[in-house]
This record gives C-alpha cells, structure tokens and sequence, in this order.
C-alpha cells in the first residue's frame, strides 16, 4: 500500500479529502479548530514536498447548492494562517478547472462545501414527504448516475487522493471513497490523521495484547449493543458503567428508583451477560451508586448499594467501592479502550466516577498499557479532567471509531487499502 511518507508529491497535485466540518457561531467564528489542526500535518508535507493542494471537505448538512450557511469560505483565513499559505477558495467544487490548473507547487485551493452537490452524499434531494417508494427509488438513482460524473470531476483535479477524513471514514460518499476508483494503487494513500486511526483501532482490536478490558458508559444500551456484542468476541473483561448500568441493574432484580433505564431492553441485558459467561467474558458491573433527588447538580445525594435506590432517588455515577473495583481492573490491564462517561460527568458533582476511571487508564498506560479513549462524550472527559496526554491515543473520530469497533468494514479504509 502506498504511504504518504513514500509518496514523491513534487510537481504533483493532490486531492486531500479532510474533515474541516468545525462548528462555528452566529457570526461564522470557528469555535473549535481542533479538526483544522488535525489535517494539517498532512497538508503541510505535501506543500513543503513541492506539492500543491486540492483540499475537499463537507461542512454541516446542507440542503441545496449553494447554501451559504454552510460556506466553506468562512474559514479560508484561518486555514491560510494555521497552513502558512495564502489559500484560494474556488466557489464551486465542480467548476474549479482554472483554478486548479494554474496551482503552482506549494501553493493551496479549498474547494467549496462538497456536500453543496447530493451526489457527495449519493442521497437525492427535494422529494416530497409523501413520495412512493418508486419515486423514491427512481430519485436515488438519479443521483446515483451523475454521482460518477461528479465523481470523476474532483478526480480528475489531482495526480493523486489523500484521504485525512477519518471523521467520515464509515460514509461510501463520492468524496471519502468512490474517487479512489479513479486512481490506481501507487496514487492513492492514507494522511497521517488517518493513519493514526487505523493503527490505533488496529492495537487494540487486531494485535490484542491481554488481558484486554473495555469500559462502555454512556447513557443507553441500545445505541451500544452492536459495539457490545463485537466486543464480546474479543475482550477479557468489559466494565458496564453510566446510565445503562441501571438497566442491567433492574434486570438482574435490583431497585433502581427513578434511574435512567430502557425497560424494553431488560431481556438483552440478560441475554448479553448469557453471552459473556458461555464466552469466558468478566462482565464488572458498579455495585454502589451515586444517587441524586433530581436530575442536577445541586440535587441532594447519598451513596448506596447499587441494587438499594430509593424509589424517588436516581443513580447519577458509580460510588466509591465501584470506582475501585473498576480501577482494579483497569490497572491490571494490557489493552484499554473507553468510550462513554460512568455517570453525569457534565455536573461536577457526579463527574468522580469517569475522572476516576480515566485516571485508572492513565496510570494503567503509565505502567505500559495501550489505551484508546474514543467516540463522542469519552473524549470530552478526557479534555475536561485534563487527561487527553497520559492515554495513548484520543480519536478524532465519533462515529467511524464506533463503527470500527462494532467490527464493520469503514468505505474510507477500504477504498484504499481493499479492506
Ligand atoms: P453516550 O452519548 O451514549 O455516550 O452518553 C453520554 C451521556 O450519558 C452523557 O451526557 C452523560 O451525562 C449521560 N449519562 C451517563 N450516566 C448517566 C446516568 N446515570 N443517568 C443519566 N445520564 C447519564
């Protein structure tokens, strides 16, 4: 497979597909550029190689072309000042051509908001609340044809495809995987950003050292059951911990007051902790809880047994006996990876618990413990407690590092390496 470090870019122009969807206020301040910052070692080696720049994002959801809420073009001066290079903006990603061939080495054009075009996405656009399903299906393939035309064109920009986008490696859109078709092996590679990503997801699912232990919080079992299931397969111990524990809970006949809890799901907890004993899974579930009156930070609290809550009480964080226990096995691990808070982290009073845990990771990775923190609110735990430097790695990437975890093939990776 081609690397980016191999690859000669002098004198050559390359397409980089990067994820700059960064949020930005009313007044079109960015206010995060941690996705900008991410890209730009990869931007910066193929400038400083004599390179030139075809840079390819989406931003936000827009709904037709143009759609200037969703412009690109706000963020152009600040590209220019994070790269060292003035940046051109072309206005239109389909009709850059001038632009694209008077680029010289070194120098850099943003194209605008690919998904100002539905073919970047390949959804059609416009229907009518009450279309058929043949008009629907008629519509998408529509779009499905000019999808390739759309697709050559921002191909035949570059002698080369970078793919940077981690954040949007689990879309087969024109952008993050279709164009690869159009550029042979030796011309097509990943960016470091992406690299990173893939290696990482690769230590912990693939070249497992053991024992292997996941912490899965967060608030619901149903958005984490195919992430749970894969798992099972593959960890040593799996730590249940935030809101889902409470259905865990109810199902094994505990009282959980007013806790968080799905009570359609009571039988798949049950039917998942089957699964992990005939699979020699150590299942650690919280055994005391942080309990609150209300649902705030100033509610009054206690701390009881895990199976005790009152019934007008609700369980906020784990308790202190659980954060040991969790922190005992954390410690005694070899591979971590933790995605989602063990109670409501965003009110200091019950954040104890995930900043426990996530000082178990560190002092666990200190001790020669590869960790990953990904996917969504893990990351902000990390970030808030000040932890993000002693794990071994943070992803940038919500749902694709999600859906590798699930086991799933990601169309970015695949398109190409071939799996
Ligand atoms: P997720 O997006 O599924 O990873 O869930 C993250 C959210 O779960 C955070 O906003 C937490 O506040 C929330 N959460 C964690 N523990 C609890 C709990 N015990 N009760 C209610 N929400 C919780």
């Amino acid at each position: 497979m081609q690397t980016i470090d191999q690859f000669k870019f002098a004198g050559k122009k390359a397409f980089v597909r990067v994820d700059f969807n960064v949020p930005v206020d009313e007044q079109f301040n960015i206010t995060d550029d941690t996705r900008i910052r991410a890209a730009l070692p990869t931007l910066k080696k193929i400038l400083a190689d004599g390179g030139s720049l075809i840079i390819g994002s989406h931003m936000g959801r827009p709904k037709k072309n143009p759609d200037p809420k969703f412009s690109l073009k706000v963020i152009v001066d600040h590209v220019s000042e994070l790269l060292g290079v003035p940046v051109q903006f072309a206005p239109d990603c389909q009709k850059a051509d001038a632009q694209v061939a008077a680029l010289k080495p070194g120098e850099a054009l943003l194209l605008e908001n690919l998904r100002f075009y539905a073919e970047e996405e390949g959804k059609p656009r416009g229907l009518a609340d009450d279309a058929t399903d043949e008009e629907k299906a008629a519509a998408k393939k529509v779009v499905k044809e000019s999808q390739k035309a759309f697709t050559a064109k921002l191909a035949s920009y570059a002698d080369c495809y970078v793919n940077d986008a981690f954040g949007t490696a689990h879309r087969a859109h024109a952008s993050t995987a279709l164009i690869a078709k159009n550029f042979d092996e030796q011309n097509k590679m990943f960016g470091y950003l992406m690299e990173k990503e893939v290696k990482a997801v690769e230590q912990v699912m693939g070249h497992t050292v053991r024992p292997f232990t996941a912490i899965m919080g967060g608030s619901k079992v149903s958005t984490k059951i195919d992430i749970i299931e894969n798992l099972l397969s593959k960890v040593d111990n799996l730590i249940i911990a935030g809101g889902m524990t409470y259905t865990f809970t109810k199902a094994l006949g505990g009282k959980i007051g007013t806790s968080i809890c799905e009570d359609d799901k009571l039988d798949l907890a049950l039917e998942l902790l089957k699964k992990a004993k005939a699979k020699n899974v150590n299942i650690v579930l919280a055994v005391d809880a942080k309990i609150a009156d209300t649902f705030s930070n100033d509610a009054k609290t206690a701390i009881v047994d895990v199976n005790e809550i009152p019934d007008d009480m609700m369980g906020m964080d784990i308790g202190p006996k659980t954060e040991k226990l969790f922190a005992d096995v954390i410690k005694s691990s070899k591979t971590i990876l933790w995605n989602g808070p063990t109670g409501v982290f965003e009110f200091e009073n019950f954040s104890h618990g995930s900043q426990a845990v996530g000082e178990a990771i560190v002092e666990a990775t200190k001790a020669g413990a590869y960790s990953l923190v990904g996917g969504g609110d893990s990351v902000a735990c990390v970030n808030k407690f000040g932890l993000a430097q002693g794990v071994s790695y943070v992803s940038t990437g919500g749902g694709a590092l999600l859906e590798a975890i699930e086991g799933r093939v990601l169309p970015g990776i695949e398109a190409i390496r071939g799996f």
